[in-house]
């Protein structure tokens, strides 16, 4: 009869994140077919990406001594590879005109562990962490060990031209009491595709400085890579800003790696936690992508393979969706960006806890919207009226899988 900690029954206790990466690990091994997989964030496996990383993994490997070895047989120091950090911070300097140092850079084991890392650092009972543009990605819920310690203000919903919709930031509703260390926004936002405008940062960037809280903003599908944004846009970088980056949606899930941007002091502190959790990070990523980030490929890669790869797709999931749910009341938030469509179905009539089963009964993965929304003051029907589907796995299996969907509907 083992008994676990307050903390270890909070964090084993499942979670949405958790159920998501069951199923994405499920219909990965066990797939016959019959399953149309639109949960999981998986990039899509990308023909021109694939060959560019073998390509790189054969000349790695072809490298004596800096390359291969020293990928596998050495540990990285705590901050990250300082060759890599170098070409990061050169490349946004070059690209943008910033001054980054390399002390404005952290390397994680992935982005997940940067915003546990950054949540833990800052948010505690009394000094939260915000979302000010809810609903938010389903990783970030669970990742407080101060339960208290995260806090979400509904977005404020604008009906567009049929079928669209988008969320904006309801900037009357934040907390001006409260004391907020930091506000969260995922850019894109991970599961609606909005990619806030500069005009709503520059509004949140004040909002926080006024509050003395960092503003992070997650660019795991963000510019300029992946560049999963279908619109020309730069990223954006204040004083008191923390950008986070990762190499999975490029197409490198599996060396888990995240890039951290920000004031000195937080990367000095995030690269401590990962001595402390994880000694060092995974070697990987950094060494496959380095070459890419020293001559600046990597943008065009992500401008010219990334982007059109994911827009056209994009742009072909709305329609699909569009012709087969047609006669059925819903919404799609406008993709300006990710992998994602967020679908509402403003007359749904259970919530969407149930409606995710009953789609799995009936062939079809979809992630349930209500894991998105976390914290929030009260209860908010819209919550549990959506789901997120993922299309970048399968395109071609889109069609059948939306009718699916639209059947359960109907029935
Ligand atoms: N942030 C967002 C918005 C995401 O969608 C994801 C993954 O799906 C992550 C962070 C974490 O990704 P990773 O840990 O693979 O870098």
């Amino acid at each position: 009869n083992i008994q676990f900690s307050q903390l270890g029954k909070r964090m084993a206790a499942g979670s949405g994140i958790e159920d998501l990466m069951e199923d994405l690990g499920k219909t990965l091994v066990n797939s016959d077919g019959s399953i149309a997989m639109l949960g999981g964030g998986n990039p899509a496996p990308i023909p021109e990406g694939q060959k560019l990383w073998r390509e790189r993994m054969s000349s790695l490997l072809a490298e004596e001594g800096d390359g291969f070895d020293r990928m596998l047989g050495y540990y990285d120091p705590h901050q990250g590879n300082r060759r890599f950090i170098e070409a990061v911070a050169n490349l946004f300097n070059r690209e943008y005109g910033w001054d980054l140092e390399p002390e404005n850079i952290a390397i994680t084991n992935g982005g997940q562990t940067a915003f546990f890392f950054l949540f833990n650092l800052l948010g505690d009972s009394d000094s939260k962490i915000l979302f000010p543009l809810s609903p938010e990605y389903i990783g970030y819920s669970t990742q407080g060990l101060s339960p208290e310690s995260l806090l979400s203000v509904p977005g404020k919903i604008e009906l567009q031209e049929k079928p669209f919709f988008r969320y904006r930031i309801d900037f009357d509703a934040l907390p001006q009491g409260t004391p907020i260390r930091a506000a969260c926004v995922s850019r894109p936002t991970n599961p609606t595709g909005n990619v806030l405008c500069l005009e709503d940062l520059e509004r949140l960037h004040a909002y926080c400085r006024a509050k003395d809280a960092l503003l992070i903003i997650d660019n795991a599908y963000g510019t300029p890579f992946p560049n999963m944004i279908f619109r020309d846009e730069a990223p954006f970088w204040r004083e008191g800003v923390v950008l986070t980056y990762s190499l999975s949606k490029l197409g490198l899930p599996g060396t888990r790696t995240g890039i951290v941007i920000g004031p000195k002091a937080v990367c000095r502190a995030i690269a401590s936690m990962t001595a402390v959790v994880g000694l060092a990070n995974g070697t990987v990523g950094q060494a496959l992508t380095l070459p890419m980030f020293e001559d600046g490929s990597i943008l065009d890669y992500c401008r010219n393979t990334v982007r059109p790869y994911y827009e056209t797709r994009s742009r072909c999931a709305v329609k699909i969706v569009q012709e087969e749910l047609e006669g059925i009341p819903f919404r799609i938030h406008e993709p300006d960006g990710a992998l994602f469509l967020w679908l509402w179905f403003p007359e749904l009539k259970m919530h969407s806890a149930e409606f995710y089963q009953k789609l799995k009964e009936a062939g079809v993965l979809v992630v349930p919207g209500h894991f998105f929304f976390h914290n929030l003051p009260g209860d908010w029907t819209h919550a549990s009226q959506c789901i997120r589907i993922n299309y970048a796995m399968d395109i071609d299996g889109l069609p059948e899988a939306i009718r699916r969907i639209a059947a359960v509907l109907r029935s």
